[in-house]
């Protein structure tokens, strides 16, 4: 790894605090998987419920989806430093734990995460403008030509290209003698 540690503060800042939520989001999965498995298991074969396990069914998919989703768009980015990736999904994840309620504390550190990598990318933003305008500076540097006037060579007056005879001394702009 080279360069750039003095701008890597809030990406390691941001980096924990996807770090947590995502733990407590797996801690959290574990146990709605393991209630949801049963409630799966059991309420077709010992409760002769077969809702139940539709619904402990849904819920452990949704639990799963959301923890995978988690880890790819948000987790695995941020621990790679890819920040621009990492930052909507993190908001998004945010958000919706906070809507869930009961996992408020989860979309907190993911809302928490969102600000740290927002500034990170600011930083890391300030930094490569330069880079970023390089190509297009270099694209196209015409220099505006004068019309043409060039200097008469007896009295330097600009005079343009097709005048044969100076306007203002009125010589031949070849002559060479005087
Ligand atoms: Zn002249």
């Amino acid at each position: 790894m080279t360069g750039a540690s003095e701008l890597s503060r809030n990406g390691i800042v941001a980096e924990s605090l996807v770090a947590v939520a995502f733990a407590l989001q797996l801690v959290v999965a574990i146990g709605i998987l393991l209630g949801s498995a049963y409630a799966t298991f059991a309420g077709v074969t010992l409760l002769g419920l077969p809702d139940l396990s539709v619904y402990g069914a849904i819920i452990g998919l949704a639990t799963l989806c959301l923890l995978a989703v988690a880890y790819v768009t948000s987790y695995a980015p941020t621990r790679l430093g890819d920040y621009r990736v990492a930052v909507t999904p993190t908001l998004a994840l945010g958000i919706i734990f906070c809507v869930l309620g009961v996992t408020i504390l989860i979309g907190v550190l993911y809302l928490l995460s969102y600000g740290r990598l927002q500034d990170a990318l600011r930083e890391s933003g300030e930094l490569s403008r330069d880079d970023l305008d390089f190509p297009t500076a270099a694209g196209s540097s015409p220099q505006p030509r004068e019309d043409g006037l060039v200097p008469c060579v007896h009295c330097s007056t600009p005079i343009r290209p097709t005048d044969i005879i100076c306007r203002k001394c009125g010589q031949s702009r070849w002559a060479a003698g005087a």
